[in-house]
């Protein structure tokens, strides 16, 4: 064991118990900060991943499929005191592993616990309904669990998409396998040990760490899950997609994006200016709903481009412990990615309004970049039509409601879209016709919204998370009619 880390993080969790995964191997997790190995973890196998499934099975047709709704919501509501109580160990985790300034990864434990209290206080408010049907009939709904759900989450927010996820799927009854990413896995772990202590029946969450097409693709592909929860790449949604169409299980992918906030002349520039940059910067640009594209009305372009650049030159990158504005991306192939854009920004002639300082005392291994804003980018460009998932935005003038509807939603994307406008009409006309899963109307994210249902259009992907909306996702619904006359 790393005598570094609280707990010996080369283990599964299956059935209730910790031990070696099958093939007895682990792989090695980088510090994206200094590059160096921080630990290591269980490199999980077909096998596990079967004992996993097994083991749910188990457990449904036992003690967690014997707790009433509202004992269900107790045991969340317990792991979300217990999340709050070691939150700042879990962000400690969540910096040293994901490469996130410390506030940041604080703010993901707490919207951990804040998932778990929400949906463990709705565990027992999801009702069906009765149906006016023909004479002599009572015909009803009920809500009933999938059974096994399977959970394949990605590295950039490990600890809020498995509240999002496996929170809603155990308020209504499921019984989880998580496989969390081979790049940070280490607060996927933390949960499953506060999910033991806090009661939660063994089997009814498992966690097998290791690589996307050994451990992901067995658990995506197995014939006894009846359900794939699913947040990652389109190229890997697509395959996930695949292997639930074999096995007919329902399936819910959020994906990337390339949202655009979009700023009209007539904006409260003073509000929206922080929002505009954070929403490109913030766990270094790897969110799935990072602003990558600011379309900005011509009048108030360049005060707008002028404003934003002051503030990059103002970011402060380094290590996640040191809880500056910007920490390094997770890998050296994500830094390669993202560096590459850099060089068709450089190469194509574009203009860069600002690229925030790499100070001298950056550890060398770590996986920096520079955050860049790029200024009067065209539409059709790649900078504005890839994903990139670094800190890079592009700015692009537009003129009036058309030309801005036209680019923003000019993309293969649809995830989340934000208008900047005190015109109410041009607000609602804009919500309604922007492609997106969400849309926010003088404000970016709604802090997080852990009520508000979220998910992508077109590639993005498709099924909703979040809000009590996943409640049904996670269920089934069932139709019963009674003839009694
Ligand atoms: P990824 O698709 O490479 O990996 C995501 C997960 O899938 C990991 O756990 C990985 O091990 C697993 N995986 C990889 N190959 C697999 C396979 N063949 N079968 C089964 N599982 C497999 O994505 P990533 O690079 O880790 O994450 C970045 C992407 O995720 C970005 O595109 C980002 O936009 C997206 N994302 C979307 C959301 C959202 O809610 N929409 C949230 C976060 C990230």
């Amino acid at each position: 064991m790393n005598t570094s880390m609280p707990f010996d993080t080369t283990q599964v969790f299956v059935g209730g118990h910790w031990r070696r995964g099958d093939s007895g191997q682990t792989l090695p997790l980088a510090n994206p900060s200094d590059g160096s190995e921080l630990t290591r973890i269980a490199r999980g196998s077909a096998a596990d991943i079967d004992a996993a499934v097994a083991a749910a099975r188990t457990v449904l047709a036992g003690a967690w499929g014997a707790l009433t709704a509202a004992e269900r919501g107790r045991v969340l509501v317990k792991m979300s005191a217990r999340v709050l109580e070691q939150a700042d160990e879990l962000a400690r985790l969540e910096a040293l592993d994901v490469g996130k300034p410390l506030k940041q990864a604080r703010a993901d434990a707490v919207a951990l616990a804040r998932y778990l209290e929400f949906y463990g206080g709705a565990a027992d408010k999801v009702m069906g309904e009765t149906i006016p049907f023909a004479n002599g009939y009572l015909a009803l709904t009920l809500r009933e669990p999938h059974g096994v759900t399977a959970h394949i989450v990605p590295w950039n927010y490990p600890m809020q998409i498995i509240g999002r996820s496996v929170g809603a799927a155990l308020a209504m009854g499921n019984a989880c396998v998580l496989k969390p990413a081979e790049e940070a896995c280490l607060t996927a772990l933390a949960f499953a040990r506060i999910a033991g202590e806090c009661g939660l029946p063994a089997g009814a969450l498992n966690v097998v760490p290791g690589l996307g097409e050994e451990a992901g693709a067995a658990l995506s592909s197995h014939p006894g899950i009846h359900h794939i929860s699913f947040t990652g790449s389109v190229a890997v949604g697509s395959l996930i997609q695949a292997a639930a169409a074999k096995n007919a299980v329902p399936v819910t992918l959020e994906l990337g994006g390339k949202s655009p906030q979009v700023v009209f002349a007539d904006a409260d520039l003073d509000a929206a200016l922080p929002f505009l940059v954070n929403a490109g910067i913030q766990n270094a640009g790897q969110t799935c709903s990072a602003a990558s594209r600011i379309l900005v009305e011509r009048p108030v372009f360049d005060e707008v481009v002028r404003r934003m650049a002051e503030r990059y030159r103002a970011l402060k990158i380094g290590p996640a412990l040191e809880d500056l504005d910007v920490g390094p991306v997770i890998s050296a192939r994500q830094r390669e990615i993202v560096m590459g854009y850099l060089e068709v920004v450089k190469t194509g002639g574009l203009a860069v309004a600002a690229a925030a300082p790499m100070p001298p005392s950056l550890p060398r291994g770590g996986y920096y970049v520079p955050p860049t804003l790029v200024a009067d980018v065209k539409p059709d460009h790649r900078i504005a039509q890839e994903e990139i998932f670094g800190p890079v935005q592009a700015v692009i003038p537009f003129d009036g409601e058309a030309e801005a509807l036209a680019i923003a939603n000019g993309t293969p994307f649809g995830l989340v879209a934000g208008v900047w406008t005190r015109d109410g009409s041009r607000a609602l006309r804009m919500a309604k016709r922007l492609h997106a899963g969400q849309v926010f109307v003088n404000n970016y994210g709604a802090g997080g919204g852990v009520e508000l249902p979220f998910g992508g259009v077109k590639h993005s992907g498709h099924g909703r998370e979040k809000g009590f909306e996943a409640l049904y996702g996670f269920s089934s619904l069932k139709t019963v009619a009674i003839k009694h006359d």
